[in-house]
Formats: structure tokens, sequence, C-alpha cells
């Protein structure tokens, strides 16, 4: 088992990435506090590892709130004794975020809070459990669209993600003699609720699909095998990266048809 004695608090747990990767750490032996907004899924995201036998809590937080992110990780610390993996996943992407010109300022702001400052909240208040573990390991889900430029705009969106790999890099370098290693974790274009329903036609998800080599959205458990790879000391040796899980997206010019 890959994360036996280590305790590990993914936020966005209730769905998608987050609840496929609370439910893979817990099977690879890690304690799992499994943070989200959505009180019904983040309990039966924690009811399924109980089932299989793992060991988990749901702890209800915004992301995008300073208080919250204390409480998490303090219930984190307190229920399960330490912190040693932090995945810093939950994200949104609006249905109403477009380009610069018809993006509204509260779409850009709502945006910016949950997937950037979020990202920073869960690390002002998690670094300071994982310096009293020892060190540990920092994941932060960006995206694809933080390298890339799309014509179909979700300037907000791509604009938070870009400000996740840029933190990611500087806490890496920050914190990197203290034993703990930060990355980001950059998928594809996944079959999540989050995508398809931003893709909401046919034509807009073949307009989206021609462009991945492999030929298919990525599946969230694909991203959850990724975040374990990064979460474990199977990467021991990297910290500031920017992970690619991307069906081949962002090496792609023309895509074979
Ligand atoms: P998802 O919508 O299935 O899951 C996201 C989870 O985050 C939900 O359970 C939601 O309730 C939770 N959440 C939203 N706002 C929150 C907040 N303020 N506080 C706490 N929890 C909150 O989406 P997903 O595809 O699993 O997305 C996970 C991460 O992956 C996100 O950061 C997303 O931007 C990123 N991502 C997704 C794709 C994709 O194609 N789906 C591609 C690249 C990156």
């Amino acid at each position: 088992m890959k994360l036996e004695n280590k305790v590990a608090l993914i936020t966005g747990a209730a769905a998608g990435i987050g609840r496929e990767s609370a439910v893979l750490f817990a099977a690879e032996g890690a304690c799992v506090a499994a943070v989200d907004l959505d009180e019904a899924g983040g309990r039966q995201t924690a009811a399924t590892i109980e089932q299989n036998g793992g060991k988990a809590i749901f702890v209800r937080a915004d992301v995008s709130q300073s208080a919250d992110c204390r409480r998490m990780v303090e219930t984190a610390e307190t229920t399960f004794g330490k912190l040693d993996i932090l995945f810093n996943n939950a994200g949104i992407m609006l249905s109403a975020d477009d380009d610069a010109v018809a993006t509204e300022e509260d779409v850009w702001e709502k945006t910016m809070a949950v997937n950037a400052k979020g990202v920073y909240l869960g690390c002002k208040y998690g670094i300071p459990a994982l310096r009293r573990a020892g060190g540990g390991a920092i994941v932060n889900t960006a995206s694809f669209v933080a390298m890339l430029g799309a014509a179909t705009p979700q300037i907000a969106y791509t604009a938070s993600k870009g400000a996740v790999l840029a933190l990611t890099r500087e806490l890496a370098v920050i914190h990197a003699r203290e034993n703990i290693r930060v990355n980001a974790l950059c998928p594809g274009p996944l079959r999540t609720e989050l995508l398809m329903k931003f893709l909401n036609t046919e034509e807009k998800k073949q307009r989206r699909l021609v462009h991945i080599p492999l030929g298919r959205f990525g599946e969230s458990a694909e991203m959850a095998k990724a975040a374990l790879f990064l979460a474990s000391d199977d990467s021991s040796y990297m910290t500031g990266a920017t992970f690619l899980a991307d069906g081949g997206i962002t090496s792609a010019y023309v895509t074979p048809m």
C-alpha cells in the first residue's frame, strides 16, 4: 500500500476527481478527510470508504472561506492525529464565464475566490500542519487550460488555473527544505459533471474532442491515479512540477483522425 499510516485531506471530495481520489487514497491505506460544500455527496464519499473498510470523515467547508479552511485542517488533525497530504482540488467553472468583454465581475471574483484563493487558504492552514508532521505532499489541481488558449472562452477559469500553477511553483521552492513537496496536477478534458455541464451540446463536445490525440474525454479515476503518484513517495524527487494527465491535448498541433 502506497499511503499506509498517512492522513490525507482532499477538497472537492463529493464528486469527480476528489471522490475518486478519496476512495483510492483510502484503499492505499490513508485516513481521509473528505472536504466539500456538498454535504450529501461528501457524506457519500466517506460512507463508501468506510464500507470498503477504510477510515474517513466528511468535513463541510467552503474553500474560499478562511474560517472554513482553518476548521477543515484542525478537524483532520484532531481526528486522525496529523496531516501528511493536502490535495487542494475543489474548483468551479461557471457557465457565464466567457471572454473578457462578456464576463461579469462577479463571475471573475467567484471563480478566483474558489479556484485560486481556495488553494492559497488550503496552504495557509495546511502547511503548518504538514510541518508538525515533519513534512508531506501538497497536490494542487490546475488544468491543461493553464497552458493553452482556447477559442471557447472561459477567461476567469483559465486565469484562476494559471494562478494555481504559478503559486504551486513558488510554494515548492519556499517549502522544499521543510520536506514539503508541492506539485500541480493538470487534467485534460474529463467526462465529469463540471465539464459536461459546460460542453452541454454534442457539437461542443465534438469540438473539444477533435483536439485530443487519445480521442476521448479522460476519467476521474485516471486523475486519481495521477494524484496518488504525486501524493505518495513514488514521486519523491518531484516538486514544483506541472504534471499533465491530458490525453495529449497540450502536445498536439494537429490530431490524428
Ligand atoms: P466536479 O464538479 O465533479 O467536482 C468538484 C467538487 O468541488 C464538487 O464536489 C463541488 O461541490 C466542490 N466544490 C465546489 N466549490 C467548492 C467550494 N467553494 N468549497 C468546497 N468544495 C467545493 O469537478 P471535477 O472535474 O472533479 O473537478 C475537480 C478539479 O479538477 C477542479 O479544480 C477542476 O477545475 C479541475 N479540472 C477539471 C477538468 C474537467 O474536465 N472536469 C479539467 C481540468 C481540471
